[in-house]
């Protein structure tokens, strides 16, 4: 478990002070001087040895993202920061609590990791739907400009400008490409890549993209120190991390707590268990609704973490743990999820577009038992041709939610059907989102 003293989000749930005030009482700005006096290839070989994994949901290594940056500046083509707030994962609500609770972490950590990153210009792309957390980070930006803590003449020596960019309000404005394609006034479209961002990125200049989290995360780890970071958690799953618990559980939280912590452990401390016990268990989608479900006697036990999920074949994507019990209709959620990512898809690639849309009207289906039983196999074959063979990772979160739900509740759909075709429905059940 997390001792206190070890929290980096001390403001979480808003309790305190949010005022540049309150934060530097909390520790923010304190000395941050210091922290650019290491300099940039420092902080950068910090932030590696931290183990620090990008916190949006790829889990990438933060310090090994930063150092693919140029390192000699040119003027012809500067690099930026663009901190992606465009937090649209289903079940997933942690950027949105530092944006309007703690907003002066994430202002400090733009600054120290553009200096890090040889960037003077900062972006933070803010979902659409997010106005409250827009206006408490506007506030802090615009604090931190007044006390010259950013700007192009602050206290601290690198010229540093900082914009709020609020967007439309797409998902898939979150995938990074799309996300610059966005700011760049155009329509949210994810790009192919190769060309990476750190090469072609915002204006065709090289740009890093990173979730809220890890930037937030940055100065604390700085000042306390890299082994610090790394001595939580465990190998290669490192640190402290934020939690949004949702669904049966007695009480749904964000909370920090050490990476690696159990299920168990994490559902007991922070939610008050699950509803009903944990025998009332059913399955857990751990990473938001774009990962695999994991049914409950494998996930109870189970390290919340980077790896021990990705070998469940599921994966910790953006810690946002959606607890189902018993009285789910396991079918209809995925359904419902399947819906979501039919409707989100932006278009562009055929697998995604036609076939987002083919799964879900296969496993709405479903959810009635108006299916066959070799359409659970062709459903699955299909989402694996969806699956890696897209622009972006879209295509992949339509396919996996299928792909779990085949995996571990093929005999709920087998079950289904056989109802089904013993007590035919006269009318078919709409469901909410047809
Ligand atoms: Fe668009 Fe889907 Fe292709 Fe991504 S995978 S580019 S969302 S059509």
């Amino acid at each position: 478990m997390l001792a206190d003293h070890d929290r980096i989000f001390t403001n979480l749930y808003g309790l305190g002070d949010k005022s540049l005030a309150g934060a530097r009482k909390r520790g923010a700005w304190n000395n941050t001087k210091a922290l650019l006096k290491k300099g940039k290839d420092k902080i950068i070989a910090e932030v590696k040895e931290s183990g620090l994994r990008g916190r949006g949901g790829a889990g990438f290594s933060t310090g090994l993202k930063w150092s693919f940056m140029p390192k000699q500046p040119d003027p012809a083509r500067p690099s930026y920061l663009v901190v992606n707030a465009d937090e649209s994962e289903p079940g997933t609500c942690k950027d949105r609590e530092i944006m309007r609770n703690d907003p002066h972490l994430l202002v400090e950590g733009c600054l120290v990791a553009s200096f890090a990153m040889g960037a003077q210009t900062c972006y933070i792309y803010v979902r659409g739907e997010f106005v409250a957390e827009r206006e408490a980070l506007q506030r802090a930006v615009d604090e931190a400009y007044a006390a010259r803590l950013i700007g192009r003449n602050n206290s601290h020596g690198w010229p540093f400008d900082l914009y709020v960019h609020h967007g439309a309000g797409a998902y898939i404005c979150g995938e990074e490409t799309a996300l610059l394609e966005s700011l760049e006034g155009k329509k949210g479209m994810p790009r192919l890549k190769p060309p990476f961002p750190a090469h072609v990125g915002l204006y065709g200049c090289p740009t890093t993209v990173n979730n809220v989290e890890s930037i937030a995360v940055v100065p604390t780890i700085l000042r306390r120190g890299s082994h610090w970071f790394a001595g939580i958690g465990r190998p290669n799953n490192t640190g402290t991390k934020l939690f949004s618990v949702s669904g049966h559980v007695n009480r749904p939280c964000n909370v920090e707590e050490a990476m690696s912590i159990s299920f168990r452990e994490l559902i007991e401390r922070h939610c008050g268990g699950v509803r009903g016990g944990w025998g009332n268990l059913l399955a857990v989608i751990p990473g938001g609704s774009s990962v695999r479900c994991v049914p409950a006697h494998q996930i109870i036990d189970c390290p919340m973490d980077f790896d021990s999920l990705a070998k469940l074949g599921s994966g910790l994507g953006t810690a946002a743990a959606i607890v189902m019990d018993k009285s789910t209709d396991i079918i209809r959620a995925i359904a419902r999820i399947s819906y979501f990512y039919k409707h989100e898809s932006c278009g562009q690639c055929t697998p995604c577009r036609e076939g987002a849309g083919w799964m879900w009207r296969v496993v709405a289906r479903m959810v009635e038992g108006r299916a066959h039983k070799r359409e659970i196999d062709t459903l699955f074959e299909v989402s694996k041709q969806i699956e890696g063979h897209t622009i972006c990772a879209l295509g992949d979160a339509a396919a996996w939610p299928i792909q779990g739900l085949i995996t571990h509740f093929r005999d709920v759909i087998e079950r289904r059907i056989d109802q089904y075709a013993a007590n035919p429905h006269p009318e078919p059940i709409r469901m909410a989102a047809e």
